[in-house]
């Protein structure tokens, strides 16, 4: 069978490298990536094909035998490219741009929960400066204020007083995030340990996928502005089995069901970022693809065959197939950044030593990188590389991705030197 990805990020790299395992590609079949990254190169034949073009990349698949289609990134879900590709025929794996709307519209996510009463913070959808700051005077600091579309994680200010949940909402109306904040959601802060849970589901069968923990601020210590993901390890252990099958039952059982019965069905992989509070998990936000870098973690301990998963659920057979199958071993992986990343990032500068660090074990996922006709790689981003190895424990998979960090000479580009902290606190305990 032939195999469309689709995504340019560390994200894609992951999949492209677990799905070029796949026995999906066996007897000839070829995995097409577009656009695609030098790293995906080594896994996958590069196509120049534009994702917003709907109908070009369903007149690719047809002319390529295209068997089906993973859709990496949310910008295409919302906008229906799954909705177009199934129209067409295409088995594929991500969900139709209403049930997308879990990751698209923040509104849309809140009015869900209260529905199917599922446990998150307590919220107002507000569509003016006035409704916007009379809401967090009646909430009060600390209070959380989102912008409702998609702002690439720069849509949400954690107000811990008025002057800055104030301005926020001025941010807003003022038009900072065009359509994306024509609506805003004021909501209740939630206080405790994030972790992010990740499941797949077709609908109606819903498979429990793994567990991550991610480090969203650029600086140590989670400190400094917030950016796509400095770093992740995969499991999150503070998830413990009782918490994670409470979030089964409580978060994403009745979100499917909901959607389902209201005529949205959702096939594709639910991202839940969960805060662990005293009164157990409520939800902070949903995703509707795989996280980047929580993937590229997942990934190096999934056992299974990621093709006949996705595959599995994209043409509605998820009861008929095993669950998913990981190593007990952590993976953590470390952002390589451009310098002046979360802001605009350095690019250009050369990047040497990958296949050094990869000698022992790790792997290097590209995130931002281009291969120039000399050969020369340079960096093409803010999130550049991810340098990924796995361990017994976080504290192991930590030492040995640092040491494939310190075999790459990229002067231009930085990282944090503490993913995994909390754990590795724990650990040491
Ligand atoms: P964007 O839509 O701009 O891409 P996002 O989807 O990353 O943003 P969220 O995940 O909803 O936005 O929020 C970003 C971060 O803000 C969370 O990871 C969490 O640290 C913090 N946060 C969000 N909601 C709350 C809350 N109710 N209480 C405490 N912290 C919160």
């Amino acid at each position: 069978m032939n195999i469309l990805l689709l995504g340019s990020g560390g994200r894609e790299h992951g999949l492209a490298w677990k799905l070029a395992q796949s026995r999906l590609l066996e007897n000839g079949g070829k995995l097409y990536a577009a656009p695609g990254n030098p790293g995906i190169a080594d896994h996958a034949e590069l196509v120049a094909l534009d994702a917003t073009d709907h109908g070009a990349t369903i007149a690719f698949c047809e002319a390529h035998h295209v068997g089906l289609v993973v859709i990496g990134p949310e910008a295409p879900l919302v906008d229906g490219l799954g909705d177009s590709l199934r129209g067409a025929g295409f088995a594929v794996f991500g969900p139709n741009r209403l049930p997308a709307q879990l990751e698209g519209s923040k509104g849309f996510t809140k009015d869900l929960c209260a529905r199917a009463k599922i446990p998150t913070g307590g919220y107002e959808r507000v569509s003016n400066e006035a409704d916007g700051l009379a809401a967090v005077r009646r909430f009060g600091a600390p209070v959380v204020i989102k912008a409702d579309g998609l702002a690439a994680g720069k849509g949400v200010t954690v107000a811990m007083d008025m002057a800055t949940a104030e301005d926020a909402i001025r941010e807003i109306f003022a038009g900072r995030f065009g359509a994306a904040g024509a609506e805003a959601v004021v909501e209740e802060f939630l206080d405790g340990e994030e972790a992010s849970f990740f499941a797949l589901t077709d609908g109606s069968t819903i498979l429990p996928f793994a567990s991550a923990q991610d480090h969203k601020r650029v600086g140590e210590g989670d400190t400094g502005p917030n950016t796509g993901g400095m770093g992740a390890y995969s499991p999150a252990r503070v998830l413990t089995p009782a918490l994670a099958a409470e979030a089964m039952t409580r978060i994403i059982a009745p979100t499917v069901k909901t959607l389902a019965d209201e005529g949205m069905a959702y096939s594709g992989v639910l991202f839940l970022g969960l805060m662990l509070t005293a009164d157990g998990p409520k939800l902070i936000e949903y995703n509707c693809r795989f996280g980047d870098p929580e993937c590229q973690v997942m990934l190096m301990r999934l056992e299974s065959d990621l093709g006949e998963l996705l595959l599995a659920c994209a043409e509605n057979r998820l009861a008929s197939v095993e669950p998913p199958r990981f190593s007990d071993d952590v993976a953590l992986t470390v952002v390589m950044a451009g310098a002046g990343y979360p802001g605009e990032p350095k690019k250009g500068g050369r990047i040497n030593g990958i296949p050094a660090a990869e000698a022992g074990g790790a792997k290097v996922f590209h995130a931002g990188t281009k291969l120039g006709i000399d050969g020369v790689l340079t960096a093409n981003g803010g999130r550049v590389l991810n340098v990924t190895a796995r361990g017994a424990t976080v504290s192991e998979a930590q030492a040995r991705a640092y040491a494939a960090v310190d075999a790459i000479q990229a002067p231009d580009l930085f990282c944090r030197r503490d993913i995994g902290w909390r754990e590795v606190a724990r650990e040491a305990k």
